[in-house]
């Protein structure tokens, strides 16, 4: 059963409600400027995603467009935003982002590509034998960060790591598995 008594504070009940169902070259500004501001506002964009709204403005998203969907789902944190092209503001290098409002590419941020360290903390994990403890220590970073990396990111949004990070870890030896050359 759903609990829809978050309706009963929705900002729309006091306005007319043609105003949440633009039609032709509206694009309904009024309506979503209230949505803005409406106390149940995450309610009502989880019901339109639930119910499969198509034709109201619902959370201030016009559901006609499945651009706007889209946006929807973003803002509710069901999607991820999608990858973007950006131009660094300080080397001018092309970089990818899904962060909106990130402007500088890693390199100018001090990071580095994440996976060869992941690689690097997992071995030290199954060769080593180290605990993610273990290692925290030895490479002074914190256990979390350990965790974070040998796992990588689900969504694969986290694809760098802070360079200082990824040196200590890398700095830590693995077991030596390559053969003896013989000294003669
Ligand atoms: S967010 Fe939903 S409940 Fe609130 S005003 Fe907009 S359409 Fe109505
Ligand atoms: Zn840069």
């Amino acid at each position: 059963m759903t609990n829809l008594q978050w309706r009963d504070r929705a900002d729309c009940r006091s306005h007319p409600s043609e105003l949440w169902f633009p039609i032709g070259n509206d694009t309904g500004e009024t309506g979503k400027k209230i949505c803005r501001g409406c106390p149940v506002r995450e309610a009502c964009g989880r019901e339109a995603i639930r119910v499969r709204e198509t034709h109201s403005i619902a959370a201030g998203f016009r559901c006609s467009d499945p651009a706007e969907r889209q946006e929807l789902r973003i803002w509710l944190g069901l999607d991820s935003p999608p990858r973007e092209s950006r131009t660094c503001i300080q080397c001018r290098k092309e970089f990818t982002t899904r962060n909106q409002r990130r402007r500088t590419c890693p390199d100018c941020r001090d990071q580095v590509a994440l996976a060869p360290v992941t690689r690097h903390v997992r071995r030290l994990r199954d060769e080593a034998r180290l605990t993610y403890r273990a290692i925290a220590l030895r490479a002074q970073v914190s256990a979390s960060s350990v965790v974070k990396i040998a796992n990588g990111h689900p969504d694969g949004d986290w694809q760098h790591v802070a360079r200082d990070v990824a040196d200590r870890l890398l700095a830590l030896p693995l077991p030596d598995t390559t053969p003896k050359a013989k000294i003669a």
